[in-house]
């Protein structure tokens, strides 16, 4: 009766603890020797952060995340082009997190050792492929075993071997022409001292936003930073890790004049002392996740763009889902058919409203429009096409404040499935 997960990074824990909650066993296989807090900035917008919380781990979270307070776009000037509160201070009733990505891996991490106990996870155990069996799933393992449960859920990433195996010619993921550098560097909070700040346009981007509270005694906290450049498409660029170490000279040269009355970017970035070089990839869109008994979630069904910081809440939702469609249909395909009824066309919607820079539009339009010099942001953008283009976003990718706040839980407290 147990579901096979294979992949131990955000959407696999979460599934497992959603799995437990609902009394389903499960194993996780991870292909690492041993989970380390890997990444650096992530975000957990409200919708996840309040299954997180119906997980029982708002305590948890809290500890590890810092309560985002805004958002705010800049011209590559420094000039504000729209700025709107988050999660609570929104009227959310769940916040949204800034986090580092290594901490809420290993958060989730804890909490299925706490919960499912140590043999819920088996380590340095690469999936390699599956077959059908009468009775469910097996797959094989690098190291020459296999494993047999009722279902597989691939939640291994944008590098899948599940989607490899169902997707044979896919080839690598896409690249669209822009490269990240990403660090943290420890310096005082700008601003509100939790704002998650954006300056530039579509081919020279700066994201910033503190992971950490700041130190009682020094006010410093974790700030976490992104240098962004867009090249030309057929450029090339080194196939995407993201623990690839960067060089600060690709890309700190073109920041050198953004020191703006807020921040000194290129100081916070040089401050860091060393960088990650990502290029922004995501994968076309799949017309099916599930064949029988195995389904795709997270990065391995849906790798997106991280423009609208979607990816990890998105990883999370899937879990929920899964386990509602359990819920509802048993350990079955017909449960797994059902999350993929919700889930392919919702994350769809959002790979291809990120691939058009998603809300990070209204930089770009004030760059076409007036190369980002203005006095009052009236006379370059109208309240309203501001206001559409932030409330647009979350409506696809499931953050609306209204139906967040005024929906029944996913997986109501107490359900357990008959096993
Ligand atoms: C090391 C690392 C660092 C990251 N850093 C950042 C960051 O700084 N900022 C950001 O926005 N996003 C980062 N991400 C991506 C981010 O975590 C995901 O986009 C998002 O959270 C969706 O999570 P996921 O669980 O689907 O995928 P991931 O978080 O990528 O997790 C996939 C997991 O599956 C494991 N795995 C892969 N192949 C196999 C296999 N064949 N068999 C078994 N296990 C396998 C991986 O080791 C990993 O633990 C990082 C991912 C990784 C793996």
């Amino acid at each position: 009766m147990t579901v096979i997960i294979a992949g131990g990074g955000i959407a696999g824990l979460s599934l497992a603890l959603s799995l437990h909650q609902i009394g389903v066993p499960c194993r996780v296989y991870e292909q690492v020797r041993a989970l380390k807090p890997l990444g650096v900035g992530i975000n957990v917008q409200p919708h996840a952060v309040r299954e997180l919380f119906e997980l029982g781990l708002a305590d948890e979270m809290e500890a590890v995340g810092v309560r985002t307070r805004e958002v705010a776009y800049y011209s590559k000037r420094g000039n504000l082009i729209w700025s709107e509160p988050r999660g609570m201070f929104a009227g959310y009733s769940w916040p949204q997190y800034s986090t580092h990505r290594g901490k809420l891996q290993m958060m989730l991490f804890d909490a299925v050792l706490k919960r499912l106990g140590p043999d819920s996870i088996v380590t340095e155990a690469a999936v390699t492929g599956f077959r059908e069996t009468p009775g469910g799933v097996e797959v094989s393992l690098a190291n020459g075993a296999t494993a047999q449960g009722t279902m597989l859920v691939a939640a291994d990433g944008i590098h899948s071997a599940v989607r490899r195996q169902l997707y044979p010619n896919e080839g690598a993921p896409r690249w669209g022409g822009a490269v990240l550098w990403r660090g943290t560097t420890v310096a005082k909070p700008y601003l509100t001292g939790a704002t998650m700040a954006m300056a530039g346009h579509e081919w020279q981007k700066f994201v910033t936003y503190p992971i950490s509270q700041p130190d009682p005694q020094t006010g410093e906290a974790l700030i976490n930073w992104i240098g962004e450049l867009k090249y030309e498409p057929g450029a090339g660029w080194n196939r995407e890790d993201w623990n690839r170490k960067g060089d600060f000279a690709d890309f700190l040269p073109s920041f050198e004049y953004w020191r703006f009355p807020w921040l000194d970017c290129p100081a916070l970035m040089k401050a860091g002392g060393e960088c990650y070089e990502y290029p922004m990839v995501d994968r076309d869109p799949l017309e099916r996740w599930t064949f029988g008994r195995v389904t795709l979630a997270g990065d391995a069904a849906h790798p997106m763009y991280p423009i609208g910081s979607n990816g990890a809440s998105q990883a999370i939702m899937d879990a929920r889902f899964i386990a509602r469609a359990i819920l509802d249909h048993g350990l079955t395909g017909d449960a797994l058919m059902a999350y993929e009824a919700e889930r392919r066309p919702a994350t769809t919607r959002i790979i291809l409203a990120n691939r058009g820079n998603g809300p990070d539009q209204v930089m770009q339009t004030v760059e076409e429009r007036c190369a980002g010099a203005f006095g009052d942001i009236s006379e370059v953008l109208s309240r309203e096409e501001l206001e559409q283009t932030a409330a647009g976003y979350k409506k696809i990718a499931g953050f609306d404040v209204g139906t967040l706040n005024a929906r029944p839980p996913l997986v109501p407290a107490g359900a357990r499935v008959a096993v």
